[in-house]
């Protein structure tokens, strides 16, 4: 069998689903070529599987050691039935992997196939041993777990993300290497399961972009809420030891330490998946990383070729991946790409309470030389986080100084991955913060916090 299609898109997780979806909808012939199982890593190894995991889990913790403050106690004890939590896990995503498939059989110009490609020159390839003729394509591979090699770490030892996510039996004690949404979310999830859990990062300040009182705060909070975090870590060390539990030795706040522990996860990045692609062929070139270097029209180096997702290394998260798949696939069926615009990107770590972000912080404002004027305010301050005892939490917005234009929010508490959007959605139209303080807001809400804080810097009231 020999293919010839306007579009061929390879990868049909997130973004390659939606850059099929896009180019299809514009009456073209789209294959979508799929190795692995139908679904991509939101669905299958990602997002999804993670946030059906920490459900449970922090409502356990939460029964477990917060109920006192809502004057409420369990007559009895509160247990986690891991295996069942993870059968309702796998239960979830093998439906929603299955409406994704339905969605993709039932658009009209879309042919989906299983098998690997691989380029076999520009506009060819092989799916498996069929050769495939493309007048265009988009490379949507996304990103593979990576382990790297660390002195002294034993390979019997290691978790990854994919192992915590399928594992039925929690180790007593556990090893996180890297303070990123990955080794936060995962590393509180088997905290609050009853893992002694210590986070281990290299970077002083958590994410140096980041607003540094806020990330002490919450960071704080996380580990009142059972997590050890040490940042900054130097002169790392495994060691067998002669005891019972092999050891990791660190330096950081001025101390030396000795962790003891069952496993180590490691949450130290993920790396482009390319393997296989063969994209000297295609004269497709990357970055030192890896990842396939776009134009502001998500055109490789062979203008023939698009790429979106994680495998471009922009940033890899969910929201970006369909936004830029669905542009890439319609880049690359019009008769003329539009440059992309950049859009406002919220981001959120799901941790308890939830970390969430949008557009500029201070610091990223100051390295690009824009004068700004920023906004500080605690949930402690506010009347619904008071009345439902959910006080610890944090906000910072950021302000053009001359315009007022809103450009960047930052913030922890409860719900703050919904919480940001309302910024988000200011930010999106340009708004001034003289213009978010007219917006009514209900009483008492969590996202009257945002209000609060425009009467602050307007001086309204
Ligand atoms: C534990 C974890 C939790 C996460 N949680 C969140 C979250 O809460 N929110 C969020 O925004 N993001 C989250 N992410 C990130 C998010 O999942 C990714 O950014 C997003 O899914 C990337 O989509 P993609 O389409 O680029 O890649 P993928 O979904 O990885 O799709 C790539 C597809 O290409 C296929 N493929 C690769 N090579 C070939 C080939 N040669 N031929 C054919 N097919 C091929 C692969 O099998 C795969 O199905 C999380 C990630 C992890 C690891």
């Amino acid at each position: 069998m020999h293919k010839k299609v306007d579009l061929l898109v390879i990868g049909a997780g997130s973004a390659g689903r939606y850059a099929a979806r896009s180019a299809a909808s514009l009456g073209k012939s789209v294959l979508l070529v799929e190795k692995g199982p139908f679904g991509g890593l939101c669905i299958l190894k990602g997002c999804m599987p993670s946030k059906a995991l920490l459900r449970p889990a922090h409502v356990f913790h939460l029964m477990k050691h917060r109920l006192k403050d809502l004057g409420l106690s369990v007559d009895g004890s509160v247990k986690a039935d891991i295996p069942a939590i993870v059968r309702m896990k796998n239960a979830m995503i093998r439906e929603m992997a299955e409406d994704a498939r339905k969605t993709i059989e039932a658009t009209p110009g879309i042919t989906l196939l299983t098998g690997s490609f691989s380029f076999t020159g520009p506009q060819a390839g092989l799916l498996g041993d069929t050769p495939v003729h493309f007048d265009k394509a988009v490379i949507a591979t996304g990103s593979r777990v990576h382990v790297p090699a660390i002195p002294g770490l034993e390979e019997e030892w290691i978790l990854t993300s994919d192992d915590v996510l399928e594992m039925e039996e929690i180790p007593s004690s556990t090893l996180v290497l890297g303070g990123g949404p990955v080794g936060l979310e995962l590393g509180q999830y088997l905290s609050c399961l009853g893992s002694d859990v210590t986070l281990a990062d290299t970077n002083q300040n958590w994410h140096p972009q980041t607003d540094p009182q806020l990330a002490r705060e919450y960071l704080g909070t996380l580990a009142s809420r059972g997590l050890n975090i040490h940042l900054g870590i130097r002169a790392e060390k495994f060691d067998r030891g002669a005891g019972e539990k092999p050891f990791f030795s660190f330096h950081a706040d001025g101390k030396n330490h000795k962790v003891p522990f069952d496993r180590v996860l490691l949450a130290t990045g993920r790396r482009p998946d390319t393997s296989g692609l063969n994209l000297p062929a295609a004269q497709v070139q990357t970055t030192r990383h890896g990842h396939i270097q776009v134009d502001a029209f998500l055109r490789t180096s062979n203008h023939s070729i698009f790429a979106a997702g994680d495998v471009t290394g922009i940033l890899p998260v969910l929201n970006l991946a369909t936004f830029h798949g669905e542009m890439a696939g319609r880049n690359a069926v019009l008769p003329v790409p539009v440059t992309v615009r950049e859009p406002v990107v919220p981001v959120a770590i799901f941790t308890d309470p939830e970390y969430a972000r949008a557009g500029l912080t201070e610091s990223m404002a100051q390295a690009r030389r824009i004068p700004v004027k920023t906004g500080r305010i605690s949930f402690s301050d506010l009347g619904k986080a008071i009345v439902y005892r959910e006080t610890e939490g944090g906000l910072k917005i950021v302000i053009h100084a001359k315009s007022r234009e809103i450009l960047g929010v930052e913030l922890f508490g409860p719900g703050a991955s919904d919480l940001v959007h309302t910024v988000a959605t200011a930010m999106h139209f340009h708004a001034t913060i003289d213009q978010y303080q007219e917006i009514l807001h209900i009483h008492p809400t969590f996202s009257e916090i945002f209000k609060y804080l425009a009467d602050d810097m307007t001086e309204a009231i």
